[in-house]
Order: structure tokens, then C-alpha cells, then sequence
């Protein structure tokens, strides 16, 4: 930008040929963050006004931006352990050699002894630091701690654990314009549905919408919240996570394969016995129903079903019925699964490749949240001047000068 000041006629006659140069735009950015996430949530309007949203169907998705925070600098309760133990180690083995060096006097300088107790120093100054982050972390009940940006965190992105932030967005499927989107610092995305789908109904100003998103958003308290308030969502659930659980039982037996009788109560296993409903558990804060059948002991294909010696158990989540409605809808809507492919990817790969945004400059959630209304600003203006024409869009701005936004609606 400070260099398009000084070359670009139309921004130089845009600023009135102020030539900014990068720290006086960079402070700009951090000083007005409420008024740039504002002037994002007034062209979300805008579009709305222009009828640029169909508000039937919108697909949401997170994606990881890199914070300014290293690796090296972000640590959990079990990397803190870890680098303690090794430290308490290294300070045994240098008092070890201190031992050996008195021991030997006629062999040792004496800088190497004083070498030895300046290590020991260093090593005792960073354990009392290490030791005051697991106090910090312990009186926060957060589960990590990073020291650039506090509020960044590590989550996977891309197949590696990287310190970043979660940013999700909602995108309206007429015309693929981002229609919300916020900056998290959550690692999954399992708990963002449903607010992200109301703020998107709020926002659309409908009575129903579909909501398409990936696996990662199965969640089955977050469903039954969005069906609760008319909206209709479309996610896929998840395959089974082999790697974490003992009691997994092979593909051809996994739960879906069984199944529900809703007028005799009773689950009908693969092979073909009936479980009857036993007793009620609450399991995470859902309750369950337990199902069960004696036939376990005898059965052929008990080692491939379940190892546990009581025999295979069914739960069933007292809404259980929200999920297999939603099981129905998709199988006679592939389409909407693969169209929230399209529908997000697009702008993450835009803001990721064309704008290469794939880090954060700022530092604190709320300012990388400005950041970020930024560059999704900067991605609806180019999609709304490729959809309606430039000419088009200044003439609509000049006709509305006031503000567009509903004062009570939510806020990016
Ligand atoms: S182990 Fe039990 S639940 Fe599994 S297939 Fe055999 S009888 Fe059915």
C-alpha cells in the first residue's frame, strides 16, 4: 500500500496524495479496529440490499491462519512437565561434574567450574519460569499458553500442530459472498454451528435456512439447537476414530449398520438379533439409552463386534431422531454436501493463495479479528464489482450514503 500511494493514480487521488508509509498504515489498522470490522459489517449489508444473498442455503467452514506466535513459544501442561524433567536432569548431571571437578582439582581449571555453576544458574532461573507458567495455567484452567500473542493457540493445520487461530465463515451460496465470519482461537470446530447458522439467519433475516458443513461441525447437541431454531442443517457424520478408541469394532458392525426399529424400541444387530433397551446413562452432559442383547456370548461374529466381555452395547442419544432425519435428508441431497465444497473453498482459497493471507500480522484476538474483516472486505468488494460491474456499484453507493445495517443485528 505505501508503495501503490506514490504509483497508483486513482488511490493517490483516493487519499488526496497522502503517501503513507508502512507504520503510519500498520498503526492506522491497529487503532481503528472497531470502525474496519464496522465498515465490513456495512458492506455485508450492502449486499443485502443489493440482493447479492439468496438466504436458502449457506455452507460454513473454519480454517487455521498462522499467528505471530512460534512453536518454541507456546507451551501445554505436558511440554512444561517435559522441558522440568529435563532441566531437573541436566542440573543433576552439572552438579555430577562439579563433584568430579572438586574431586580432581589438580586436573580442572577453575573457569570450567565456574562455567559449570553459571549453566546451573541459567538452567534454575528458566525452571522458576516453567514452573510459574504451570501456576498460570492451572489458576486460568487453559489448557495452553502462548507468550507472543496470548491469545493464539496450537491447532492442527495442514497435517502439523502450528500456533494459529480458527477463522470461520459463513458463505451465502448465490453468489459466493461471505456473509459472517469471526476469529476464534478454538481448535475444533465442533462447537461453532450453531451460533455461526443463527447469526447467518439473523443476519439474512429468514424463518428457515439450510446449513451445509464438514464432518467436523457433527456435533449432536449443536444440530439439535440449529433444528430447534428452523434451521435445516446438512452435515455428514464422521467415521469412527480407530486410532483413539480400543472397543472399535470392525466396518461391516460399526453402529450405522444397525438397525432401529423405532415402534418395537429395539436395535437389530448385523446378525439379525434383536437389543433391547436396558437403562439410561448420562454420557458427556447427553442421555443416553443403553441397548443389549444375551446373545453376544454365543455369537460367531462377537471378536470382529466388540471386545468388551459383557457384550456389545448400542447408545442411543435421546434425540437420536434429529440425527437420523438429518441422515435421510442428505442421502437425497448429495448435492448440497458437494456444493459446500465449492461454496467455501473458493474464498479461503482466494484470501489464502490470491491475497496470500495464510499468517497473521497482528497480534490479540481482536485485532487479528479487525485483520481479518479486512481482508474479507477486500474479498466481497472484488466479488461484488465482478458480479454487478464497478460503475454499478459506486452509482448504488452514491444513492445510499446512510447506513445500511440494521442496528440490531449481530456484528462480524
Ligand atoms: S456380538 Fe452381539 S451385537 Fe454383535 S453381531 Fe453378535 S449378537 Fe449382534
Amino acid at each position: 500500500m505505501e508503495k501503490e500511494s506514490k504509483r497508483n493514480l486513482g488511490l493517490m487521488w483516493l487519499l488526496k496524495k497522502l503517501a503513507p508509509d508502512f507504520k503510519t498504515i500498520a498503526d492506522f489498522r491497529k487503532d481503528n479496529c472497531d470502525s474496519i470490522k464496522k465498515v465490513c459489517k456495512e458492506f455485508i449489508f450492502l449486499c443485502k440490499h443489493l440482493d447479492l444473498f439468496g438466504g436458502e442455503l449457506v455452507a460454513i467452514d473454519g480454517s487455521k491462519f498462522r499467528a505471530v506466535n512460534s512453536k518454541k513459544r507456546n507451551f501445554n501442561e505436558a511440554k512444561l512437565r517435559k522441558r522440568l524433567k529435563e532441566i531437573g536432569e541436566k542440573i543433576d548431571r552439572y552438579f555430577e561434574e562439579l563433584e568430579e571437578n572438586d574431586n580432581n582439582e589438580a586436573f580442572i581449571s577453575s573457569t570450567d567450574a565456574e562455567e559449570l555453576k553459571s549453566k546451573i544458574e541459567q538452567l534454575k532461573e528458566r525452571r522458576e519460569k516453567y514452573q510459574k507458567f504451570l501456576r498460570e495455567l492451572k489458576d486460568s484452567g487453559e489448557t495452553q499458553i502462548s507468550l507472543t500473542d496470548p491469545d493464539s493457540r496450537a491447532m492442527m493445520n495442514n497435517h502439523r500442530i502450528e500456533v494459529c487461530y480458527n477463522v470461520q465463515i459463513t458463505v451465502d451460496s448465490k453468489h459466493k459472498l461471505i456473509l459472517d465470519h469471526e476469529v476464534t482461537n478454538e481448535v475444533k470446530d465442533n462447537n461453532q454451528l450453531s451460533k455461526m447458522s443463527k447469526r447467518a439467519k439473523e443476519i439474512l433475516e429468514v424463518d428457515e435456512l439450510e446449513v451445509t458443513a464438514d464432518k467436523g461441525y457433527h456435533n449432536a447437541v449443536e444440530i439439535k439447537e440449529c433444528v430447534d431454531d428452523n434451521i435445516i442443517p446438512y452435515i455428514p457424520e464422521p467415521d469412527p476414530n480407530v486410532s483413539k478408541r480400543i472397543n472399535i469394532p470392525e466396518p461391516p458392525f460399526y453402529k450405522r449398520e444397525f438397525r432401529y426399529d423405532k415402534e418395537m424400541d429395539v436395535y437389530i444387530c448385523p446378525a439379525g438379533f434383536e437389543l433391547s433397551f436396558r437403562n439410561l446413562a448420562e454420557i458427556h452432559g447427553k442421555l443416553m439409552r443403553l441397548y443389549k442383547t444375551n446373545r453376544c456370548a454365543v455369537c460367531l461374529f462377537k471378536s470382529k463386534c466388540t471386545r468388551n466381555l459383557r457384550g456389545r452395547i448400542i447408545y442411543r442419544w435421546e434425540n437420536e431422531e434429529i440425527l437420523e432425519e438429518m441422515k435421510k435428508r442428505i442421502e437425497g441431497n448429495k448435492d448440497k454436501i458437494k456444493e459446500r465444497q465449492c461454496l467455501v473453498e473458493h474464498p479461503f482459497g482466494t484470501i489464502k493463495r490470491s491475497f496470500n493471507q495464510g499468517h497473521m500480522l497482528m497480534k490479540g484476538i481482536k485485532k487479528v479479528g479487525a485483520e481479518m474483516s479486512l481482508t474479507i472486505l477486500a474479498y466481497n468488494v472484488t466479488r461484488v464489482i465482478n458480479i454487478i460491474g464497478l460503475k454499478e456499484l459506486i452509482a448504488f453507493l452514491r444513492c445510499h450514503s446512510i447506513p445500511l445495517m440494521n442496528k440490531s443485528s449481530v456484528i462480524c
